[in-house]
């Protein structure tokens, strides 16, 4: 597994390679968001170990130009208060972040969480293809279509349609749908569901724009129905 390491302290930077490496991790180090965002271009790395003061673009920004062509799991490293907000608010589309001063042991430690959270294996419990309503889903595959069309999803888009799908009409809460991406609940993740169902609908209508599947149930959560 190769961790991309992107940070300007040298020490920082240092402890982190060393308790990776000794967990058995491949390790990059960069010091400059850009040549972040050129490295993932290039090869992908498993996973980012991102600073958000950066001398040159902002973590922040890393991330968000990022995922317009990555779905590369992001841990954060945070300085400050203010900018756990930010980070916790998600819009970016980070996966976890850590405020410094941190230990090296407990962040090498929440990279394996992430790594098995977001394993092909880990997408679906079940690998049969879901079909529903003109929804025809395969877990395995990671590969959807919707009337006959195939859809593009992010990571996050992808789990949280194979878990509606998965029982259909059933009302899942933020919580629950948070469970099934695998990510721990608090309020920051519970928006941040909101704007990944969001975006998911924008895709559907796409599609077809005469039909919204996803239903909002208000105060309740989401589910999913195609009958009339
Ligand atoms: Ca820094």
């Amino acid at each position: 597994m190769h961790i991309l390491i992107v940070e300007d302290e040298a020490a920082i930077a240092d402890t982190l390679i060393y308790a990776l490496q000794s967990e058995g991790f491949t390790t990059t180090w960069l010091a400059l968001g850009q040549a972040a965002l050129e490295s993932v271009r290039q090869a992908e790395p498993d996973l980012l170990i991102l600073d958000v003061g950066l001398p040159d673009i902002s973590g922040f920004e890393v991330c968000k130009q990022l995922r317009r062509f990555s779905e590369v799991p992001v841990i954060f490293l945070t300085a400050r208060d203010g900018e756990i907000d930010r980070v916790v608010g998600l819009e970016i589309g980070a996966d976890d972040y850590v405020v410094k001063p941190f230990s090296p042991r407990e962040v090498a430690a929440r990279v394996k969480v992430i790594l098995k959270r977001v394993a092909p294996r880990d997408v679906s419990n079940s690998a049969a293809v879901l079909r529903y309503f003109g929804f025809e889903l395969d877990p395995k595959r990671v590969q959807v279509h919707y009337l006959g069309q195939p859809l593009s999803l992010t990571r996050h888009e992808f789990k949280l349609l194979n878990v509606l799908l998965d029982q259909p009409e059933r009302v899942f809460s933020r919580e629950q749908l948070l469970d099934g991406l695998g990510i721990a609940a608090d309020a920051g993740y519970e928006r941040n569901i909101d704007s990944h169902i969001k975006s998911l609908r924008a895709k559907l209508r796409q599609i077809n724009a005469s039909h919204d599947p996803i239903q909002t149930h208000r105060g309740l959560g989401y589910s999913l129905k195609c009958g009339r």
